[in-house]
C-alpha cells in the first residue's frame, strides 16, 4: 500500500463523487451532463470555484445556497465522500490492476442507481443497458469471466422478471419494475451469478427489514413502494467488497 496513491485516489474519486451528483440530479430529468456549468438549482445562480469543492464546500455553507438559503441536500456530500471510500477500498482489495478500474466503474454506476431511484423511482436505462453490454464485455478477459457473466446476466433478469409476471397475476399491481430487472442483469453480467443471487438476497432482506420497521412506525401502508433499486445497489456493493467471503462461511454450514 502507498500512501500517496491512496491519497490521489481519494482527491480523485472525491472529483468523479461531484461528477456522479451531476448525473444523478440531471439524469432523471433528461438534462445534458455537461451544459451549463453547477449552478444552485433553486435560484439558478453560477456556483463560485469554492462552492463546487467536494464535501468541503457543502460543509463551508453549512448545507444552504449562499444568496437564497435554499438547503442543498446532504445526499451530495455523501455521494462524493462515499465515491471516495469506494476508489480507496478498490484499491487496497485489487490494487492498481484493470479489475479495479472496472469494479470502481461498476461501484459508481451503483451509487449513481441508489441514489435515482431512492429519489425517483426510477433506474435510468441510460446506466442499466449499457452497463449489461460492458459488465459481459469485461468478464471476456477478466473475472469472474465469461460464463458466469453470462449466466448471472440471463439468470439476475429472469428471476425478477419471474417474479415481478408472479406478484402482477396475484396482486393485480406492479410490484417490480423493468428496471429493477434490468439493473440485476447488470450486476450479474458484472459480478457473475454467485454474487448476483447473494445481492438479491441480501437486497431482498434489506428490504423487507426496512419495509417492517416503516409499517411498524406507520410510515408505509403493506403497498407502499420501497426503491428496490436502492437495496440492490447497496447489496451489490456489500457482495464485491466481502461477497466471497459471506458465501465461503455460508456453504461452510453445509460441509
Ligand atoms: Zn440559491
Amino acid at each position: 500500500m502507498n500512501a500517496l496513491v491512496v491519497l490521489f485516489l481519494a482527491a480523485f474519486g472525491l472529483a468523479v463523487g461531484s461528477f456522479l451528483n451531476v448525473c444523478i440530479y440531471r439524469l432523471p430529468r433528461r438534462e445534458s451532463l455537461s451544459f451549463p456549468a453547477s449552478h444552485c438549482t433553486s435560484c439558478q445562480r453560477p456556483l463560485d470555484w469554492f462552492e463546487n469543492i467536494p464535501v468541503f464546500g457543502w460543509l463551508a455553507l453549512r448545507g444552504r445556497c449562499r444568496t437564497c438559503r435554499a438547503e442543498i441536500s446532504p445526499i451530495y456530500p455523501v455521494v462524493e465522500a462515499m465515491t471516495a471510500a469506494v476508489f480507496v477500498a478498490g484499491y487496497l482489495i485489487y490494487g492498481l490492476t484493470p479489475l479495479l478500474a472496472v469494479r470502481v466503474l461498476f461501484a459508481c454506476a451503483m451509487l449513481v442507481l441508489f441514489a435515482i431511484d431512492l429519489r425517483h423511482r426510477i433506474l435510468p436505462n441510460a446506466i442499466t443497458l449499457p452497463g449489461v453490454v460492458a459488465g459481459f464485455l469485461f468478464s471476456i478477459v477478466l473475472p469472474p469471466g465469461w460464463l458466469s457473466s453470462l449466466i448471472g446476466l440471463l439468470a439476475g433478469g429472469g428471476i425478477l422478471f419471474a417474479i415481478g409476471e408472479a406478484y402482477f397475476r396475484l396482486r393485480g399491481v406492479e410490484g417490480l419494475g423493468m428496471g429493477d430487472v434490468k439493473m440485476l442483469a447488470m450486476i450479474g453480467a458484472f459480478l457473475g451469478w454467485p454474487l448476483m443471487l447473494l445481492t438479491l438476497v441480501l437486497a431482498s432482506f434489506a428490504g423487507s427489514c426496512v419495509g417492517i420497521a416503516l409499517m411498524l412506525a406507520r410510515r408505509a401502508g403493506a403497498r407502499t413502494k420501497l426503491p428496490f433499486g436502492t437495496f440492490l445497489a447497496a447489496g451489490a456493493l456489500v457482495a464485491a467488497v466481502a461477497g466471497n467471503e459471506i458465501l465461503a462461511w455460508y456453504l461452510a454450514f453445509y460441509e
